[in-house]
């Protein structure tokens, strides 16, 4: 097993790597800016190094320092997290080049899906169900575009090749604006992501949005751990998240766990990774593939019971899995509340000092969070505080919990959006279960 490991990421998912080490009794040094002192895993690793001042570009993001992190502590892993430098392939390379093991797949991998023209024709060779679409980079023949977009059927989407977190994506819905919005998406692409590749793809009016979550050893082991729907979204950002998928019958989840466990095994994947899918009459379409730990990776934690950052840790360090697919059983429901410091009607950022917190518990609740009565929440970063995730044998049961534990939670001193939740927790169609990627945007008049 790992001796010691750079947690290369700070908050909720800091902490939750500092907790799977400690089990497995790896040593953590943590990493933080200047503005993260105070930060909970920086008080409970056994090393910490500051890396910077507050601006992620000169501490998260900045390579050189992370990597000299790890050279004075003796390190010999570094585990990303999500976010920051989690997908960045330069960095996976560095990681490597300097003698230390990074916890993910390899840096071909990650650049591979972190292209998603070559992400999605790498998974239409192996199988995985895409998209309608370009296939491929649009060029610049305007009648050959029009003809294309046409043969795909309105409405189509432009898409960044570069595209990330829910930007560099525009909708067209006649010919008569396609050209023009092409060439608005990539000049915004060149500008946010250095790169003005845009792909087309048919439109889904009505979809869901469902993931699969794999674990590959590198033994050519891989599992797979049923899905997740990611339905509850706003501004692409998921809000809430359930595991399984309302409605999704056992044959399709198997039929598409074992198609993403083939895919893996075509590109030789290593590490947790996710599928992302938009599920629209019965039907899954690849959107693209995320490289690394997910934000909402405790609900399959909660109905699978394996632990996925314990077998990220163990992979890194060359042990084979520790379960087979047969012993993979889905138990019960689990759903997941992103707690996040902003104010629930405007969603403006509400960094602060957080005067009075109080954790919710009982049967089936699980908190993942970083805060504690008298955190200040900095405003430099992203305002996720941390995570509420009930469990039960149903999913009835597993939205009952939440919602007791809605109204037990207490955060004072910032904005949340708590009450947002506990408004989602009340509604008719969100209990009936199923609803689409539009239903929350909808559902507050956006
Ligand atoms: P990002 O990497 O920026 O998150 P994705 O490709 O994962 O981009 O897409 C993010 C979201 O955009 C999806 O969850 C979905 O809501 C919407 N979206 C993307 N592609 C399509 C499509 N072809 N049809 C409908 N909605 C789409």
């Amino acid at each position: 097993m790992l001796e010691k490991i750079v947690i290369a990421n700070r908050g909720e998912i800091a902490l939750r790597i500092l907790r799977a080490c400690r089990e497995l009794g790896i040593k953590t040094v943590a990493v933080h800016s200047s503005a993260d002192r105070d930060l909970k895993h920086v008080l409970l690793a056994d090393e910490s190094v500051c890396i910077g001042p507050a601006p992620a570009a000169q501490s998260y993001l900045n390579i050189p320092a992370l990597i000299s992190a790890a050279e004075v502590t003796d390190a010999v892993a570094i585990h990303p997290g999500y976010g920051f430098l989690s997908e960045n392939a330069d960095f996976a390379e560095r990681v490597e080049q300097s003698g230390f093991i990074f916890i993910g797949p390899r840096p071909e991998t990650i650049r591979l899906m972190g292209d998603k023209i070559s992400a999605i024709t790498a998974m239409k060779k192996s199988g995985v169900p895409c998209v309608p679409g370009s296939g491929g980079p649009l060029e610049d023949d305007e009648q050959e575009i029009r003809a294309m977009a046409r043969d795909i059927g309105y409405p189509v989407i432009i898409k960044a090749a570069g595209g990330g977190g829910g930007r560099g994506m525009r909708v067209v819905h006649s010919e008569a604006a396609l050209l023009q919005a092409i060439s608005l998406t990539r000049t915004e692409a060149a500008n946010a992501f250095g790169n003005a590749t845009v792909y087309m793809e048919k439109f889904l009016e009505n979809p869901r949005h469902i993931e699969f979550q794999v674990l590959a050893d590198q033994h050519g082991n891989v599992i797979h751990l049923g899905e997740r729907d990611c339905s509850t979204q706003r501004r692409h950002q998921k809000v809430i998240e359930e595991s399984p998928a309302p409605g999704l019958s056992e044959k399709l989840r198997k039929n598409m766990g074992e198609i993403c466990v083939k895919a893996c095994k075509k590109i030789g994947y290593r590490g947790a990774g996710t599928f992302e899918f938009l599920y629209e009459d019965e039907r899954f379409y690849f959107i693209e593939m995320n490289t690394r730990v997910q934000v909402e990776h405790p609900i399959t934690e909660m109905v699978t019971g394996v632990d996925i950052v314990k077998e990220q840790l163990r992979i890194a360090s060359g042990e084979p899995l520790s379960s087979q697919q047969k012993d993979i059983i889905l138990r019960g429901h689990a759903i997941e509340c992103r707690i996040n410091a902003e104010d629930p009607a405007t969603f403006m950022p509400s960094p602060g000092m957080i005067t009075r917190y109080h954790a919710p518990g009982g049967p089936g609740v699980r908190v993942d969070s970083h805060i504690y009565s008298g955190y200040k929440v900095p405003p430099n970063y992203d305002s996720m505080i941390g995570k509420l995730i009930a469990h039960g044998d149903t999913r009835e049961s597993a939205l009952a919990r939440m919602r007791t534990a809605l109204s037990e939670i207490i955060v004072e001193g910032i904005n949340t959006n708590i009450p947002l939740h506990r408004d989602i927790l009340k509604d008719a169609a969100f209990i009936a279960g199923g609803t689409n990627i539009h239903y929350l945007e909808k559902k507050l008049g956006l």
